[in-house]
């Protein structure tokens, strides 16, 4: 007979053929060995490219071939050792190249790991949180709404349970799943209702499974090539760099041949003139641009993960930078989601709740007096409700050295595991001995419907001695809706509109003092009622009463929202709590200004597109919100021309995310669903964390800036040096080996320094830069030139007066043509400390970034011998220089830093644009051209 297929078995034979206990999964010890007879949950990947062919890369460039062929051939000429010296060069450089490729690698390899997903897991009783990739066939898993499936699982619990597989099946809208075998052989994928595929997501409801498949052997597996080509990770302004570089190879070239043309018509060697080309060719193309650009990127990513933000698609590293608004969920990211109870309201009375956090030692009182709940019906059913209608667990953690000691009288730390708004509600019950404990042995789950933001309530039926009951709670407006009675002084009577007022009015009451307001609901089912329809059994309920629960803004969210106001970002509230509530909150931490607008769902719904389009710039608050909301939100800021930020965190929040410029997801609360969507992860939750992200992607884009402007304005001096020279008919100003040397010292480490420059101070006082601006806008270009002409022109003087000063002879030639080398050298190491500012040298302690001085005394230190080591001088063509030399050498190489930086000082300050914000918010920043 030939063996039953998973979707064919029942969840019993589906757990003895995986040789697990539904209770307890499997051992560490088991699931180690069928890691090792499985491997590892993963899909293969491509091949990367090799260090070695890495290497070899670095002298497939078309002028280094030129230039090694060219030695070559001097070298069989009898020029030994410039041919031995250059080629020493060459490969130096190779290794340099290889150095930023390898770490540019290394570092994204290293980010993508980040990312890599997570899963709950059973292992000795004990649901832990692994790497997917250490899932083994028979593990159980615990999964949720928002949960990105992660192996072949065969179910064996589903909670109104739904899958999008469309990742396999092509079918978007999401299918229902269950744990009943099927009959039949070959079933397709898309029928197989019991069995939940890697990488497909669920939508909606909770589940178990038993792991069936993992890795290659998945249906994802097998289809695995087809899903290789993953995201480029290429981001737009290195795609734009890429263009540029193209386009300065065929200057640089151009340029070449013009000094090299120049040289022998008047009268240069062409030989000579030749290789003096082709080296100024090797030296004048940024060909360590593009592996630069990915280090500062990749290391400015290293630092977000520092200041736990994760970038999930380097591209929205730029991106950050250019962001003009923040929308931002409310709960948990400006909130501390540290839920606790402080007020109920039931049958028209309002009590008080006393106690600290999630200790469940507290008391309930009525006008200051203690209330006994065993005395008060409608208390006690209110609090059963609270502590049935809940997932949440309330845990004592005692210190490591108290553990063993259990008679120890002294505190635990009392944390919540699960929702932290159900939290509340567990810890409320236990202040009134109505404990989870208390409720078990009497109440049994038998259905749950999930809370979800669209529905903003929860349901469970319970079954209990007298028959069964159906509790609910949910946001008051919502539930109201859904009941048709209300326990009132002990009794239960029609829910009349005047006290359905009553009630809304104490919610309205609660949400003024930023109180969050869950209402609770619940009503005896009848044995005839068939429980799978929730929008049958949530009607008909039982108004009990609302709890008001405290959740303090997080510290830090007000300074990160002044912060935004100063960097012209605007920060928007959207979030799913009511309107009150949401303003009450948003006034405490400054978002909402006095004249600002706040809007909720209904109204939203009401109003068009261009409606919207009118009055979105006034709208600093949108509650009541449906994640469908959040995406016109999010296309009517575009349309306004901003750079949207968008936080969210469940499953329907994915498409706001997506069309979002930067999708925000939160590394804790936040679903895989929503993680998967994103281009940036808060470890955190915390708003904060998302101004840190932007402060850190403006730096990295001005750190780009910095080296882009010190390679090119270094590059344009080497070649203007020799095209001037030859323009004005003077021997060569610096030989190829020195032209080499040059590029060697300068380009590699002061460069790789630059770019990770600490940020200027007034970075977050400017406006977010326009999504579309060119590289060299704000004055880098006239910068880049500039510098460069002077850096040329100051050292094509300093190797005339030498030149002059000794006398034509051979020997004033080397003299000139090595205080050229050491003047271009050392112009362009002044410079660097020039590029940190985007004022002047004098506006920045060169001290501070040491990676630059260290760059620097490197630098120097490479020089130096070439000068004054015997061995090496006629290597280099050089000779040592006196002290006068030096002068003139400094005297020339500062000019191009300290002449524009004296003249920076003595112009009028320049006018920095400053963030614009405030009422206007969108209509008074400049819309960015799309
Ligand atoms: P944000 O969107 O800012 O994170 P939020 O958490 O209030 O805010 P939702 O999670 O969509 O947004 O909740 C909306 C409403 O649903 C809440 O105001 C509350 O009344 C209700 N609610 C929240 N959590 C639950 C829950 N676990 N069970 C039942 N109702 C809930």
């Amino acid at each position: 007979m030939s063996q039953k297929k998973w979707y064919q078995m029942s969840t019993e034979e589906t757990l003895q053929s995986s040789g697990t206990e539904p209770s307890k999964g499997l051992t560490m010890e088991e699931s180690e060995k069928r890691l090792a007879a499985y491997g590892k949950n993963e899909l293969a990947e491509g091949q990367g490219v090799s260090p070695v062919t890495l290497f070899l890369n670095q002298f497939k460039d078309f002028m280094v071939l030129v230039l090694a062929g060219a030695t070559l051939v001097s070298g069989l000429l009898g020029e030994y050792l410039d041919a031995v010296a250059i080629i020493a060069i060459i490969i130096m450089n190779g290794i340099l190249g290889f150095v930023q490729e390898f770490r540019a690698e290394r570092s994204l390899r290293a980010l993508k790991e980040l990312s890599a997903p997570n899963a709950k897991v059973l292992r000795e009783g004990q649901v832990e949180l692994i790497p997917a990739r250490w899932l083994v066939p028979g593990d159980i898993v615990v999964l949720e709404s928002g949960d990105r499936v992660p192996a072949d699982i065969r179910f064996i619990e589903t909670n109104g349970l739904y899958a999008e597989e469309s990742a396999l099946t092509g079918e978007s809208v999401p299918v229902a799943k269950h744990t009943a075998p099927l009959e039949g052989e070959d079933i397709p994928l898309g029928d197989q209702r019991n069995v939940g595929f890697m990488g497909t997501m669920l939508t909606r409801g909770t589940a178990k499974g038993v792991v069936v498949r993992t890795g290659m052997a998945t249906e994802m597996g097998k289809i695995a090539d087809l899903i290789q080509n993953t995201d480029a990770t290429e981001t737009p302004l290195q795609h734009r760099l890429e263009q540029l570089g193209k386009i300065l190879i065929v200057v640089a070239l151009a340029l070449t041949v013009m000094v090299v043309v120049a040289g022998i018509l008047h009268g240069q060697e062409p030989y000579g003139m030749f290789l003096a080309g082709v080296s100024l060719a090797v030296a004048a193309i940024p060909e360590g641009l593009p592996a630069i650009v990915t280090i500062a990127l990749a290391l400015g990513v290293q630092r977000m993960i520092q200041r736990k933000a994760i970038v999930r698609k380097l591209p929205s590293v730029e991106t950050l930078g250019c962001a003009s608004v923040i929308c931002s969920d409310k709960t948990g990211t400006l909130t501390q989601n540290k839920m606790a109870v402080t007020h109920l309201w039931t049958g028209g009375e309002l009590l008080e709740v006393t106690g600290n956090g999630y200790d469940p030692r507290g008391d309930i009182l009525k006008q200051g007096q203690h209330v006994d709940v065993r005395k008060n019906q409608m208390l006690r059913r209110l609090l059963q409700v609270s502590v049935l209608c809940n997932n949440a667990e309330l845990r004592e953690e005692r210190a490591e050295s108290k553990k063993n000691q259990p008679d120890d009288e002294t505190e635990g730390v009392w944390s919540i595991k699960g929702d932290p708004t159900e939290g509340a509600l567990v810890v409320l019950g236990a202040k009134a001995g109505v404990t989870q404990q208390s409720l078990e042995g009497l109440y049994r789950r038998i259905v749950e419907f999930p809370f979800d933001s669209e529905r903003k309530r929860m349901s469970v039926i319970v079954e209990h001695q007298g028959g069964r009951m159906v509790c609910t709670k949910g946001a008051p407006d919502v539930l109201v809706q859904q009941c048709a009675y209300v326990l009132w002084d002990d009794k239960i009577i029609p829910f009349t509109p005047t006290l359905k007022q009553k009630v809304m009015a104490a919610n309205e009451g609660m949400a003024k003092n930023a109180l969050r307001v869950l209402g609770l609901a619940y009503r005896d089912l009848k044995l005839t009622e068939r429980s799978e329809e929730e929008t049958a059994v949530e009607s008909q309920l039982v108004f009990v009463g609302l709890t008001g629960m405290i959740d303090p803004p997080r510290k830090e969210a007000r300074e990160a929202i002044l912060k935004c106001r100063k960097a012209g970002i605007r920060t928007v509230m959207i979030t799913g709590d009511h309107q009150t509530t949401a303003e009450a909150i948003a006034r405490q931490i400054g978002i909402l200004p006095q004249d600002g607008l706040a809007l909720n769902g209904q109204q939203l719904s009401a109003m068009s597109d261009d409606d919207l389009d009118k009055r979105i710039g006034e709208v600093y608050v949108y509650a009541r919100v449906s994640p469908e909301h959040k995406l016109r939100i999010v296309k009517s800021l575009q349309r306004q021309g901003h750079v949207v930020a968008m936080t969210g965190d469940g499953v329907n929040d994915a498409p706001a995310i997506k069309a979002a410029d930067i999708g925000i997801a939160m590394g804790i609360s936040g679903t895989d669903v929503s993680k998967e969507a994103s281009a940036l992860v808060l470890s955190d939750d915390n708003f904060a964390t998302i101004v840190s992200a932007i402060e850190e992607g403006r730096g990295i884009y001005e750190n780009i800036r910095k080296f882009i402007r010190y390679l090119l304005a270094s590059n344009v001096g080497e070649i203007l040096t020799m095209f001037l020279a030859m323009l004005a008919g003077l021997p060569l100003p610096l030989v190829p080996i020195q032209i080499l040397w040059v590029n060697l010292v300068t380009d590699g480490l002061p460069a790789m320094a630059l770019g990770v420059d600490q940020a200027e101070k007034d970075l977050m006082q400017q406006k977010p830069r326009l999504a579309k601006e060119n590289i060299f806008a704000r004055r880098l270009g006239w910068k880049i030139i500039s510098r460069g002409i002077l850096i040329g022109l100051c050292t094509l003087a300093a190797f005339y007066i030498t030149l002059k000063q000794g006398g034509d002879g051979p020997g004033a030639l080397v003299k000139a043509q090595s205080v050229a080398f050491v003047t271009l050298v050392m112009a362009q190491l002044i410079h660097v400390f020039d590029c940190r500012s985007s004022r002047s040298i004098f506006h920045r302690n060169p001290l501070q970034n040491k990676w630059l001085v260290m760059a620097v005394v490197s630098s120097l230190l490479l020089m130096l011998p070439v000068l004054y080591v015997e061995k090496l001088q006629p290597i280099f063509k050089t000779v040592p220089l006196g002290v006068m030399d030096w002068v003139l050498v400094l005297v020339f190489a500062g000019i191009p830093t300290f002449l524009m930086g004296i003249g920076s000082l003595m112009s009028k300050p320049r006018k920095r644009k400053p963030a614009s914000y405030g009422g206007g918010g969108a209509k008074a920043m400049k819309p960015v051209v799309r």
